[in-house]
């Protein structure tokens, strides 16, 4: 990237929150340096005067596809970007969203509209990086700005940005944090979730629950071993790791041995 030339910006929102985009925005001290650096030309949430249509050096997108027009925004946005990267867990794994997908979206729709839901055009929620290929992969519900920025400065340098590959369970222990799974016999996720947040959960007595997706080979039947090991039932298992590896606990199919454990 030229040093003399800001490279374009453009950032992105498909379903979701905005939590991601929010985080951006509440970088505080850091952000008249971005907006020095980088030349942010398309942000609806941020911006009222935007160019929808100029080729862009890098591209921010947040979200799941949850709609044919999210999948038209995400399809036009990689079309016009040179590095492209998905950000937030809904938007690399499906977090949230993604995990009613076992039940029929006619189902969701009446629980949450009853009869009025004719105007929607939902379709089941899939993660932003299932459709198209994506340069980097940053997730978090939401991100970590300080991940955010290093990635920043990473393409502002021309290099490669490293993303953590550490489990939290390693920022847990290195913090000297009690281990909810051996003292307290609950259900935490941090062996098998990629670490970047400093274990913030079981740093205020409360188990991970896999908000940032699985570390690249996570271990689930060995976990799901422990878990059961230590007495907790098959039936809590499953609701707590059901939030954000919903799609992997299915194809483990261990839906039977809730539904034995529920008997
Ligand atoms: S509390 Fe959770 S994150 Fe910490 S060491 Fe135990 S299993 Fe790992
Ligand atoms: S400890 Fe787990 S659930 Fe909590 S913020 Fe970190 S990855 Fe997310």
């Amino acid at each position: 990237m030229n040093a003399h030339t800001r490279p374009k910006v453009g950032i992105f929102g498909l379903t979701g929150c905005a939590g991601d985009q929010l985080q951006i925005l509440n970088c505080e001290d850091h952000l008249l340096r971005l907006a020095a650096e980088l030349d942010i030309v398309d942000w609806v949430m941020a911006k009222s005067e935007n160019d929808h249509s100029c080729r862009l050096d890098i591209a921010f997108v947040e979200g799941v596809v949850a709609t044919e027009r999210d999948l038209a925004t995400l399809r036009q946005v990689r079309a016009r970007t040179r590095t492209l990267i998905a950000i937030g867990t809904c938007a690399v794994w499906g977090g949230l969203p993604a995990m009613r997908n076992d039940l029929p979206r006619e189902v969701l729709k009446h629980e949450v509209y009853q009869d009025g839901a004719d105007f929607l055009d939902t379709v089941e929620a899939r993660p932003a990086t299932d459709f198209v290929p994506v340069e980097y992969r940053l997730p978090g519900c939401p991100i970590e700005r300080h991940e955010f920025l290093e990635l920043v400065s990473a393409l502002l340098a021309g290099s490669v940005p490293e993303l953590r590959q550490v489990p939290v369970c390693w920022e847990c222990k290195t913090s000297e944090q009690v281990c909810r799974v051996l003292y307290h016999h609950e259900v935490c996720c941090g062996a098998m979730t990629r670490g970047g947040c400093g274990a913030r959960c079981p740093s205020h007595g409360v188990p991970c629950s896999g908000c940032r997706g699985p570390v690249e080979e996570p271990h689930y039947d060995a976990n799901i071993t422990m878990f059961a090991g230590r007495g907790i039932s098959w039936k809590e298992i499953a609701a707590r790791m059901q939030h954000f590896s919903a799609p992997v606990w299915m194809k483990l199919g261990l839906e039977r041995e809730v539904d034995h454990d529920a008997e």
